[in-house]
């Protein structure tokens, strides 16, 4: 009797310790699904969750859906996708979640039935970012081919009228010309640009970082730029309030300021006056360039470094620029470890600014 009640104790033992093995690595399997990323539930022949990981509900923007039917959770991609698993035993479906903040989440859900258990796992996967990257490669080629077609136009019209009739009128055929050379030199800056914004996004520009004086740095600058600012009667003011020196790149420094500048001075008037502030604190010296000029209206403040984004208004009235130039001088600070942003209230000008760290 004793030497059975020591079995069946041993037994019981050793039950109790596989069982909380079990329970072990359930536990571990489940944290490995809760940190997966992806969204998992199994459900059963009838469309009940019968298991949920954390991500499932996160991507759903719902609360908890464990112990609820597939088709009771509002989300009609979901039922379709259960139906035709039901049918072919695996598909999958792509569909969007409105958030909150009324931004959109693309997901992806994949649904196939288990050979064992006859249950159905269901897989989603947050796609968000990669479906802004296919759109932002859409855009990018619309706008790249937007932009090109009008000085290539031109170019076609120009020419076309100089063949047909304006070549035996000499002064007729300068002024159409003319016109071609200056459309094809937009189009080899616009090429220029978008290839050196390729390369400077893709890291493959070489940066030379050296300690700068910004001051000494400004005094040759505002002396290379007097010739374009002299033409609209522009002063340009150094006024600078900072300690230190910059680590940078001396080139992309030059090239972040004489796009600025440039702008500056385009959408300012004759006569007015552009500064260039600096200030410093523990990590970083900024740099603010202000003009009285047109300004820029909040909406256009968040597109303002995007690619080929142009305002109405300098569509309207220029027809030299191409968008680029903010967007270079965006990946170039970045690229010195920089920041950059704008100040503006339409009708009272613009003040563009980048920081860049101070040498330690
Ligand atoms: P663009 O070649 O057209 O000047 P940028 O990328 O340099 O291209 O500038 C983008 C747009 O930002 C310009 O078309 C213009 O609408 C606006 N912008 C830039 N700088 C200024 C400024 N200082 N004042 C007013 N608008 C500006």
């Amino acid at each position: 009797m004793i030497k059975e009640f020591i079995n069946i104790h041993k037994i019981f033992t050793r039950l109790k310790s596989k069982v909380s093995f079990t329970s072990k690595q359930r536990d571990q399997y489940g944290y490995v699904l809760d940190d997966l990323g992806d969204g998992i539930v199994v459900i059963d022949e009838d469309g009940n969750i019968t298991f949920e990981n954390e991500q499932f509900s996160q991507i759903l923007n719902l609360e908890k859906v464990s112990g609820r039917n597939i088709t009771e959770l509002g989300i009609h991609s979901l039922d379709y996708l259960f139906r035709r698993a039901k049918k072919e035993k695996s598909d999958d479906i792509e569909f969007e979640i409105e958030l909150s903040d009324k931004t959109t989440r693309w997901v992806l859900g994949t649904m196939n039935q288990s050979k064992n258990t006859k249950e159905y796992i269901l897989v989603l996967h947050d796609i968000t970012q990669l479906r802004s990257f296919s759109s932002m490669r859409r855009d990018f080629i619309s706008n790249l081919s937007h932009e090109l077609r009008t000085p290539v136009s031109v170019i076609r019209a120009n020419s076309e009228t100089l063949i047909d009739s304006a070549l035996d009128d000499k002064k007729q055929a300068k002024v159409f010309a003319k016109a071609i050379l200056h459309n094809a030199e937009r189009l080899t800056d616009m090429v220029s640009s978008l290839l050196d914004l390729s390369r400077i996004e893709y890291g493959e520009l070489k940066l030379n970082f050296q300690e700068i004086d910004l001051n000494k740095f400004f005094e040759n600058f505002i002396g290379s730029i007097s010739n374009l600012s002299k033409k609209k009667n522009i002063n340009i003011l150094y006024k600078p309030n900072h300690e230190g020196l910059i680590k940078g790149d001396l080139q992309a420094i030059e090239r972040i300021m004489n796009n600025l500048i440039d702008n500056a001075i385009k959408y300012s008037d004759e006569g007015s006056d552009i500064e260039i502030f600096t200030e410093n604190d523990e990590k970083y010296i900024k740099v603010m360039v202000a003009d009285s000029g047109s300004g820029i209206s909040e909406e256009d403040q968040d597109h303002i470094f995007s690619r080929f984004y142009r305002t109405a208004s300098a569509r309207a009235t220029d027809n030299q620029g191409s968008g680029l130039g903010l967007a270079i001088v965006k990946h170039l600070v970045n690229n010195l470890n920089g920041d950059v942003g704008i100040d503006s209230k339409e009708k009272t000008g613009s003040i563009f600014w980048f920081s860049l760290p101070k040498t330690q």
